[in-house]
């Protein structure tokens, strides 16, 4: 049983604190808005007027707060976490910022021996609230180690994705690429709305392919992800359904910007000579090509 120190009290650390206080941890918070730390006393917490009076006396500070430069500032700002947080204690923030936001504020914590740990979080409020969100966590593993009671509180799925900030890029390429399907979903509906489809009918069918399903789990581990070229399906067919499908659209005149870029990138990769590779292979080099990341 812990004192922990909590600062941001909006729709996810709400829930988050609810999760700690009936894990049996003493809280100590701090949030803008003055309803906010309200409603945390109301739930059983003690209110602090600034986020250094939060970070007093704390064995683990906590934020969840909307973006980098509040994080920045609530942790070295006046009144700040630094001024209060004593060197035993870890310093553990969860909200979505850059990897290069977080690695600053823990070098700069680092420097008064203060050990950060970054856990942004997966999953929306509502799971914030049943203690079921998911943590991606970056930091030394002594660290990460001595904060994991806290999260299991909070929520499951917990995975050590490497140093400080490695938790912030690891969110970001999974929110990248859930924002890029849902758009590339949408597109793909409209297309077949507005050529005479049924949704319903789309959904069943899409539900039982990569399309819907997603390509990490299915089409991806036994190729792209072995770097085994041997085509399941050739790259060059997928860009011909492709055009096909820009083909369609522009006939029946929907947009599909995603999938006109889409299809440069596919010309490329045949013009590079991936044409007859497995299209999840062919695309995964090209692209780790031009990103020049291996
Ligand atoms: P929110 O706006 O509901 O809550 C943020 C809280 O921070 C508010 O209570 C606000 O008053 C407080 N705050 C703002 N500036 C402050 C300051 N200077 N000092 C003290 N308190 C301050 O946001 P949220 O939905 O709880 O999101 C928090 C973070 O979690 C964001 O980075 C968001 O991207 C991320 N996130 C949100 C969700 C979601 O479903 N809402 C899911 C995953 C991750």
């Amino acid at each position: 049983m812990a004192k922990i120190g909590f600062i941001g009290l909006g729709q996810m650390g709400s829930g988050m604190c609810r999760n700690l206080i009936k894990g049996g941890h003493q809280l100590k918070v701090y949030d803008c808005a003055e309803a906010a730390v309200q409603n945390m006393v109301d739930a059983g917490a003690e209110a602090a007027t600034s986020a250094r009076a939060a970070a007093e006396g704390a064995e683990a500070v906590f934020t969840m707060l909307p973006i980098g430069d509040i994080v920045y500032q609530t942790v070295f700002g006046p009144d700040g976490i630094a001024e209060g947080i004593s060197n035993d204690a870890i310093y553990v923030d969860m909200s979505t910022i850059l990897p290069e936001e977080t690695r600053n504020i823990g070098r700069k914590l680092a420097e008064q021996g203060v050990a950060m740990v970054d856990a942004p979080v997966g999953r929306t409020s509502a799971h914030a609230v049943a203690g079921t969100s998911t943590f991606m966590v970056g930091g030394d593993k002594e660290h990460v180690q001595r904060v994991m009671p806290y999260l299991e509180c909070m929520g499951e799925c917990i995975t050590h994705c490497g140093p400080l900030g490695t938790g912030a890029t690891v969110k970001l390429v999974n929110n990248y690429i859930s924002a890029v399907c849902n758009l590339v979903t949408a597109e793909g509906m409209a297309l077949g709305l507005a050529a005479g489809a049924d949704q319903d009918t789309m959904v069943e069918v899409i539900s039982q392919t990569p399309a819907g399903l997603g390509h990490i789990k299915t089409t991806w581990p036994a190729k792209a992800l072995a770097d085994d070229p041997s085509p399941a399906f050739m790259l060059d067919l997928a860009r011909k359904d492709l055009g096909l499908a820009l083909t369609a659209a522009a006939d029946a005149k929907v947009p599909l910007a995603t999938g006109s870029v889409t299809r440069e990138i596919y010309n490329i990769a045949s013009a590079a000579g991936h044409g007859r590779e497995d299209w999840t292979t062919g695309i995964y080099r090209t692209v780790k090509h031009l990103a020049n990341a291996t």
